[in-house]
């Protein structure tokens, strides 16, 4: 099978987490995404805004009627409210695995774009291909600026309208590959959606409609809770 892993805060899960991961779904021909809800970003230091059964009950809501989206607790919060360390996860996911399959890891453009500061990211980058899908506002015009030290220079060498395959050299053995997912436009996150929440003014037509009545029910994001 080919699955791929994909980490967030989901704070709450909207159409962009969708939208990316239905396109990473028929283009790279995965069989299963694993929307993996984050108990500690490591690079987010205010940390999230619900609780991790908050955003697992939003996730499940969100991808309800896409068979091949699961619901994932690999990145559930550590002992001690430790970080959670995506080489980690990968790590420990990979291991999992049957022989057989083969893991990707998918991600929007401005996460990718942080990938130097991630915890040992050449090993993560060798570990399983990344997808990376564009996002209105970060560019991807220069994919190297994101390697990190020990990654070689990227060679394109599939491209088409929809989907780029990238490769580099690894040191001290193996390569990475890096998908890009160019067309990628969904000008949605979940900050703005927050505010809008937190304003009294909900985003429209930017959340699943299971989500918009648990954050109605539950109260999140309301002013009085941030
Ligand atoms: P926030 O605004 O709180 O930072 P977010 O909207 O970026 O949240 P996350 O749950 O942090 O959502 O994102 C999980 C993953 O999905 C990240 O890799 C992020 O880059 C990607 N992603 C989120 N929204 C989009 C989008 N509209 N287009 C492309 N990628 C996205």
């Amino acid at each position: 099978m080919r699955i791929a892993f994909f980490g967030g805060s989901f704070d709450p899960p909207h159409c962009g987490h969708l939208v990316i991961a239905d396109a990473a779904m028929t283009r790279l021909r995965l069989d299963r995404v694993l929307f993996a809800p984050v108990g500690r970003q490591p690079l987010k230091g205010d940390g999230a805004a619900t609780s991790f059964e908050d955003r697992c009950r939003m996730v499940e809501l969100a991808i309800a009627g896409h068979p091949a989206f699961q619901l994932s607790l690999a990145d559930a919060p550590q002992p001690g409210g430790q970080p959670n360390y995506t080489i980690h996860t990968l790590q420990r996911l990979q291991a999992q695995l049957a022989a057989s399959d083969e893991l990707f890891c998918l991600l929007g453009a401005d996460s990718f774009l942080t990938m130097r500061q991630w915890y040992r990211a050449a090993q993560l980058l060798r570990l399983c291909p990344l997808i990376v899908a564009a996002r209105p506002g970060w560019s991807l015009a220069d994919l190297s600026i994101a390697m990190p030290p020990g990654v070689g220079p990227l060679t394109r060498v599939n491209s088409s309208r929809v989907c780029e395959e990238f490769q580099a050299p690894a040191e001290p053995a193996g390569r990475v590959t890096l998908y890009v997912l160019p067309d990628m436009d969904a000008d949605v996150s979940a900050t703005t959606i927050r505010a809008a929440f937190a304003g009294g003014s909900p985003a429209q037509g930017v959340l699943p409609p299971g989500v918009v009545d648990y954050i109605a029910t539950h109260q999140l994001y309301s002013a009085s809770r941030a």
